[in-house]
């Protein structure tokens, strides 16, 4: 009888447990994948992908206000707040049959239950007690939003939730200064919610540009989000469609929903890794060294639950690797410096490399070149808005640390900013390059000093 039932045996179908069942499927590794929801984890089911669909419904309405300026005349729009979910819901169906396809064609075999690690080669499946045999494991159970205790908790939302209500919120307080929270402050908006966001810092978005934060959180001001800084919800009251948020400085505020954004923890409770030793940090995530590894040799992890980079390509780049080096002999790992990131506020940013702050930190001399200007289309949309353009250049070698955008497609143009960041882009190529006029990203080019 062979020693193990199969070669990997991986817990959580979420973005980087499907590639790396499907990379080592495809090595030939006999595979099993166990979850306990539905295929395809954060990002298709309650995270990346039906957060973007709301927020493109969310934009049509500035869409609908800058098109008067443009001569347009758009009489009884009106939003339909089913519509959008029910819609939604289907794409998400169709995008979780095609994960199931992608496993199943790569011959790995999914099960449908929880999955415990039972030593460091057996995982019990749940729903029918069997006991599998693997000469590997992989964690790949992402996390969830966190909930701190205060009285009333329960009454609140978190982004999970936020996906399925049955209404539009007329009124929503959102607590939180991070991605979650600013993201679905600006989708509520635009959906036409009265939004209030509620934050225990000076400023939102911590760890990114100073500048950026001041930047979004004014534009967001400016669209009619309440910004309330230094404050935190110490208390919910609900009473059937009505709730209450009491805040730190005895103010309430009255809302039909109170979402919490605060954050989010690994899901490594209640899996067995404790009880065969796997070390886990302060905040539960999963230990691991640069090849995915954790501290039992056999038994490895990816994706959120390490607490590297919460990113859904970082997650599937990380099982790729991993599948790579354990079952097709080409050993390699991810360089986790210069993830381009972006958050879907609006308007949108985007970012690579470090922060003006962070390079000042290091003791790096540097030099910032930095644009803010009205953008074209706001000349005669009437938008009060601007965008904000800034490059980190490190003085001593010329090479270009970071690029911060805030502005409509940020997100767009910094995926290929940051191809050249990744090579090693120097700010004398930036100048080189020819502008592309009339647009936004031009302004990348032909930053100068002075200018
Ligand atoms: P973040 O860590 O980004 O933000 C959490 C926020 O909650 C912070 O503002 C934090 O404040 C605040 N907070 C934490 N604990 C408390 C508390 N006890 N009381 C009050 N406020 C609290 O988490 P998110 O859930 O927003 O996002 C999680 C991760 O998911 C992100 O880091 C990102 O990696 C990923 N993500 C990426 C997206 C994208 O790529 N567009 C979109 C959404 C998520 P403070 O700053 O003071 O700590």
């Amino acid at each position: 009888m062979a020693e193990y039932d199969v070669d990997l045996f991986v817990i959580g179908a979420g973005s980087g447990g499907v590639r790396a069942a499907r990379v080592a499927g495809e090595h030939g590794a006999k595979v099993m994948i166990a979850e306990e929801y539905r295929v395809g984890g954060t990002c298709v089911i309650r995270g990346c992908i039906p957060k973007k669909l709301l927020v493109y419904a969310s934009r049509f309405r500035h869409e609908f206000e800058d098109a008067a300026g443009f001569g347009w005349t758009i009489e009884n729009a009106r939003f339909d707040w089913p519509t959008l979910i029910a819609n939604k819901d289907k794409e998400i169906a169709r995008l979780e049959a095609a994960y199931r396809r992608t496993l199943t064609m790569a011959g790995a075999e999914i099960v449908e239950s929880r999955a415990i690690v039972e030593d460091p080669h057996t995982v019990r499946i749940m729903k029918t007690g069997a006991r599998i045999r693997a000469a590997h494991l992989l964690v790949a159970t992402g996390g969830h939003p966190l909930k701190p205790v205060i009285p009333g908790r329960d009454h609140a939302i978190t982004s999970n939730e936020a996906f399925h209500l049955p209404e539009l919120p007329k009124r929503i307080v959102i607590q939180g200064g991070g991605y979650v929270a600013v993201e679905f402050a600006c989708v509520f908006e635009g959906l036409g919610s009265e939004v209030t966001l509620v934050h225990r810092g000076d400023e939102i978005l911590r760890g990114f540009d100073d500048e950026v934060r001041q930047h979004v959180r004014a534009e967001m001001e400016g669209r009619g989000i309440r910004v309330l800084l230094n404050h935190t919800v110490v208390e919910i009251d609900r009473n059937g469609r009505a709730c209450r948020a009491l805040l730190s400085d005895g103010a309430s505020i009255d809302a039909e929903e109170i979402m919490r954004a605060t954050g989010r923890r690994p899901n490594t409770a209640n899996i067995g890794l404790e009880a065969v030793g796997v070390a886990c940090d302060a905040h539960g995530a999963v230990v691991v060294d640069a090849s995915s590894r954790s501290s039992v040799p056999s038994i490895y992890a990816i994706g959120d639950v390490t607490n590297r980079l919460a990113l859904t390509p970082v997650a599937i780049r990380e099982g790729h690797a991993f599948a790579d080096s354990v079952f097709g002999d080409r050993p390699w790992t991810l360089d986790h410096d210069n993830v381009p990131t972006a958050v879907f506020s609006e308007p949108e940013i985007g970012v690579v490399g470090i922060t003006e702050a962070k390079a000042r930190e290091r003791g790096l001399s540097i030099d910032v070149f930095r644009r803010n200007f009205r953008p074209l289309k706001a000349t005669l949309s009437g938008r009060k808005t601007h965008v904000l353009m800034k490059l980190v250049v490190d003085k001593t070698s010329d090479r270009v640390l970071g690029v911060h955008i805030v502005g409509e497609a940020a997100s767009e143009m910094i995926q290929l900013a940051a191809i050249a960041v990744k090579m090693g882009v120097r700010k004398t190529d930036f100048d080189a390059t020819v502008a592309l006029h009339p647009t936004s990203a031009e302004e990348l080019v032909t930053m100068r000093h002075g200018s």
